[in-house]
């Protein structure tokens, strides 16, 4: 077991060294991560290409390293103006004073990611971290050792360990890693595992930012032809087949279009993957075989219980757990199987059958507030009905996963999907104390309010209180 306490108390004792890293400070640890990503890009792509089995480049490429850096170079543009104490009146009463809030650095931040976008998952939270300030320890995944090992060593090669750090192994260095006083701890993971991480960083009184899974639901109203719907779904569902924390989980839509939306569906996965998804570089495979069998558990128990599984080319063997696994859409399914209980993180589709809005509202509410919620419709009145009826991370209309990549919106959670923001102004002050100053100088007018108390005091507490 590495030494964890060894490593956190050399941050500590180097964040007590330099308390308030100055802007050039900041900026020259967000290039430095820049360059370790752009200059090893190859090496990390081959690591998770190798953890997943077949992880797609490009894939990579475009939602791990694009984001990556697109995140850095927005800190790098904002970070001046974030840092900038905002100021704030204060009341007459209390007069000549004034009054700021002020960023300061928390401290060392944990961070601890999970394994369907490695990179993406640690820089995210870790580039608030830099940019706030902050040191940072990072426990990756024991599920992607590739990738841990090459990320461990280039971070050792780009940063020094007291200023950022990778921690790897088995779930024990987690549990020890999320039990040590951070100032402040960024878990993404599971909800199940969430709740272990809570208690934790409880014994230290440690806050956390927890970014968590869950159901996320589509919508499709009659008022978008089901055919785009379904070719917008494709790209958000398939991307790295499915492991996404806010791929669309399932879908609700009219039982009149159900027909069609399988037919558009699998002819867009054809479109994208070719007419056998599973031969095609562009499609990932499933990171092990536990989770393969877990996926083709959901289709077996599903099928037994009635339901039709819709492929874009021929049935599969479900018991090859070293094939990849095709995207594939299921109807006729109980809205209590397991498939529609757990969180899918695969290829698998369930479309239920919803004929308005309102029973959409309803079905979403009836169930833990989920991480991304997705409506498909061009009538306006929708948004209205969504924004205030339904509680989820985010909520996107008519389309769906690229409100991840968005620089200028906050992600994270609610509920059982999550707490707390990070990405843009709401990470760095996430992991700032964003501490209110008040400045009085010579003059202090309270004085005159003072005891003992006269009736001139109790008149102006009687005026104010009356106004
Ligand atoms: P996980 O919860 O199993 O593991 C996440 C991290 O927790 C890993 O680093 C692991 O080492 C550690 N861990 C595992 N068991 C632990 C324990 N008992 N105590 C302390 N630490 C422990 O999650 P996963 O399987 O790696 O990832 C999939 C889940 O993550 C899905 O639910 C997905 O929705 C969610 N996720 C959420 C987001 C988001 O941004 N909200 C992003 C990606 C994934």
């Amino acid at each position: 077991m590495p030494d964890i306490n060894a490593l956190f108390d050399a941050q500590r004792r180097a964040f007590a060294q330099q308390p308030f890293p100055s802007l050039a400070e900041r900026k020259r640890r967000l290039r430095q991560l820049k360059r370790l990503i752009l200059d090893n890009e190859t090496a990390i792509a081959d690591a998770l290409n190798a953890d997943f089995g077949s992880r797609a480049f490009y894939e990579t490429r475009f939602i791990e390293v694009l984001p990556s850096v697109a995140n850095i170079n927005h800190n790098l543009s904002a970070l001046r103006r974030w840092m900038k104490p905002k100021r704030r009146l204060l009341h007459w009463l209390y007069q000549p004073a004034s009054g700021a809030i002020w960023a300061q650095p928390l401290g060392v931040v944990g961070i601890m990611v999970p394994w369907n976008y490695s990179l993406l998952l640690a820089t995210g939270p870790l580039v608030s971290a830099l940019a706030a300030g902050n040191r940072c320890m990072i426990k990756l995944s024991e599920l992607t050792p590739q990738f841990g090992a090459v990320f461990a060593q280039l971070v050792a090669d780009y940063f020094s360990p007291d200023e950022v750090t990778v921690i790897n192994g088995e779930v024990e260095v987690a549990q020890a890693f999320s039990a040590l006083p951070f100032d402040h701890l960024v878990f993404t993971g599971s909800t199940a595992v969430g709740r272990h991480i809570m208690s934790a960083a409880a014994a230290n009184l440690t806050p956390v930012t927890l970014e968590l899974g869950g159901k996320s639901p589509a919508f499709i109203d009659r008022s978008i032809p089901v055919a785009e719907a379904a070719r917008r779904l494709v790209f958000a569902k398939c991307t790295n087949a499915g492991q996404t924390c806010v791929a669309p989980d399932y879908v609700l839509c009219p039982t009149d279009h159900i027909d069609d939306f399988v037919a558009a569906y699998l002819a867009e996965v054809r479109r994208q993957y070719g007419a056998q998804p599973t031969a095609s570089a562009d499609y990932s495979a499933i990171i092990n075989a536990r989770q393969h069998q877990r996926l083709t558990g959901y289709l077996k128990q599903a099928q037994q219980a009635g339901a039709q599984l819709h492929w874009p080319d021929t049935a599969p063997d479900l018991d090859d757990t070293d094939a990849k696994l095709p995207p594939v859409v299921l109807t006729s399914v109980d809205p209590d199987s397991p498939v529609m209980q757990d969180e899918i993180f695969g290829p698998l589709l369930p479309v239920l059958p919803c004929d308005s809005a309102e029973a959409a509202i309803d079905f979403i509410n009836q169930r833990p507030r989920p991480l991304s919620l997705y409506v498909f419709g061009y009538d306006r009145a929708l948004k209205t009905h969504f924004q205030q009826r339904t509680h989820s991370g985010s909520l996107v209309f008519n389309d769906a996963l690229i409100q991840v990549a968005q620089d200028n919106l906050p992600f994270g959670g609610v509920g059982a999907s999550g707490m707390g923001h990070y990405h843009d102004r709401e990470g760095f002050e996430r992991l700032s104390k964003m501490k209110p100053i008040l400045s009085k100088g010579r003059i202090s007018t309270l004085k005159l309010a003072y005891p003992p108390y006269n009736r001139w005091i109790h008149r102006l507490i009687q005026w104010l209180l009356l106004r």
